[in-house]
């Protein structure tokens, strides 16, 4: 292991810290929205004459749908650009949030057109969709449509199927290629507003760039990666469950990262492979080549961690991640951390440390027991260096403890923020998602301003 010391001495080292690059929410909004708006308008365009409202609505709405389905593919692309400001989580959760949204646009299509024969006769309704749903000319319209409701169905019970996540993730992304592939089939071969050359063009275009960015995730950076191998140079039992994985590249500099940012973990499989997980990393950007990450024994993969040996090889997909103090103003940070979620928090205070950074700083860090804090001693060598008071927190605390018991509540909290005093810092959460959305309420109720909290979720697929 390199010598933290030394690494100090390095801290303005150019090139340790990358800031994350990505274009500004506003303009991603404005140009997500426009482009979903962009196929009602070429149809408009078009100047056909106005067939009855429930068809132009459902024509309209699943024009819309369609854009965002193919939009999900970029959207789950890893791509900087987009989430490099917005956060990959945050990324994710519109992801989530609008594949409701297309999941009605959609489903009601059909439905729509079978509206005006409802009345005087709902059997002749019924038949109407029935004659839809079988007929060979909407073949690949019907594949897709059922195919949009499993996709769905399958995403939102993805925790209670009994299938690994890798193998989820696999047919979620097969799914929805199937899903392109024949929807675009379908609008193109009986879409009224379709057969004009000007939006066949667009659904063409938009189709291509969704696979290209399935093709990205999927083949290309598991090439690029190929290029730039790490191995592991350590792997020590930090906590209770917890284990520090350390790697460094074969060769070259390996990859910057500001301190709070997260990467992709590939450990001893091929690049292709599905097996990669994300973790915070909670090394210094100063401390490079060295890249450590802390990892908390949860599942198929993490339970195995503390068996990864010396030498395995590794990739890391990344930096990703806005959890980044550097290049935020502030006059001081709160940090609020539940178990391993303190991970990316050890990062930022040891490159804090290194910067010699002279704002006060708070941390409030709960655990259920005091084997799994991580990380103390140095913890406790930090408050020397930095202008940093640390409240522990414990729900099941040894004897003698003198720390604050409990959850990290909302009463909890704000008897610790009390003491603290300072609503206009900065604070930063993580941990898992639970606790993030309670102590976003807690923080916001004392009128701290969302953009104030800077949190990660350990979990947003
Ligand atoms: C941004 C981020 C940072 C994280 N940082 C840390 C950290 O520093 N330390 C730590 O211990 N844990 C961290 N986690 C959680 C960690 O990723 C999961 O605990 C781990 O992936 C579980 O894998 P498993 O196979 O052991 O468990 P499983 O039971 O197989 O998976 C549990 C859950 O982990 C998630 N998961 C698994 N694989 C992936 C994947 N390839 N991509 C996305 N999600 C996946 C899924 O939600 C899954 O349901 C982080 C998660 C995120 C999203």
């Amino acid at each position: 292991m390199r010598d933290r010391a030394s690494a100090e001495t390095n801290a303005t080292n150019a090139g340790a810290t990358r800031l994350p690059a990505g274009l500004p929410p506003l303009i991603l909004f404005t140009f997500y929205g426009l482009l979903c708006l962009l196929p009602v308008a070429l149809a408009a365009l078009q100047g056909h004459p106005a067939r009855n409202i429930f068809r132009e609505l459902s024509s309209g709405l699943v024009m819309v749908g369609y854009v965002m389905t193919l939009l999900q593919f970029v959207l789950s692309g890893r791509f900087e650009w987009i989430s490099g400001r917005i956060g990959i989580d945050r990324t994710m959760r519109f992801h989530q949030v609008t594949s409701w949204a297309i999941l009605s646009f959609i489903l009601v299509h059909p439905l729509l057109y079978a509206v005006p024969r409802l009345f005087p006769d709902p059997m002749d309704a019924v038949n109407a969709l029935h004659r839809m749903f079988s007929s060979p000319n909407l073949r690949s319209g019907v594949i897709a449509w059922y195919l949009m409701i499993l996709l769905v169905l399958l995403a939102v019970f993805r925790d209670r199927l009994p299938v690994r996540y890798e193998y989820w993730r696999l047919s979620h992304g097969l799914f929805a290629v199937a899903i392109a592939v024949s929807g675009t089939a379908h609008t193109l071969a009986v879409g009224t507003y379709s057969a004009d050359r000007w939006l066949a063009g667009f659904w063409i275009v938009a189709t291509i760039v969704a696979v290209l960015a399935m093709l990205h995730i999927y083949v290309l950076k598991p090439l690029s990666q190929r290029n730039e191998p790490y191995r592991v140079v350590s792997n020590s039992k930090v906590a209770d469950r917890m284990w520090e994985v350390a790697v460094e590249p074969v060769r070259g500099p390996g990859m910057g990262f500001a301190a709070g940012q997260f990467a992709w973990l590939n450990l001893g499989h091929s690049t292709f492979s599905l097996t990669e997980h994300p973790f915070s990393i909670s090394s210094a950007p100063v401390e490079r080549p060295r890249i450590a990450f802390t990892i908390k024994e949860s599942g198929d993969f993490t339970n195995r961690i503390g068996a990864i040996e010396i030498g395995t090889p590794a990739y890391l997909d990344g930096p990703h991640g806005n959890f980044i103090l550097s290049g935020r103003e502030a006059t001081g940070a709160v940090f609020i951390a539940g178990g391993v979620g303190f991970a990316p928090i050890m990062s930022i205070l040891r490159q804090l440390k290194a910067e010699r950074y002279p704002h006060p700083l708070r941390l409030i860090y709960g655990n259920r027991v005091a084997t799994q804090i991580l990380y103390l001693e140095e913890i406790e060598a930090l408050k020397q260096a930095l202008d940093l008071k640390v409240y522990y927190v414990l729900s099941e605390p040894p004897s003698g403890w003198t720390g604050s018991v409990g959850e990290l509540s909302p009463g909890l909290l704000n008897d610790c923020l009390d003491s603290i005093g300072a609503d206009d810092w900065l604070y930063f959460v993580c941990g898992p998602a639970p606790m993030i959305n309670s102590v976003e309420r807690t923080l916001m109720d004392r009128g701290v301003q969302r953009s104030r909290i800077v949190s990660e979720r350990f979990k947003y697929d």
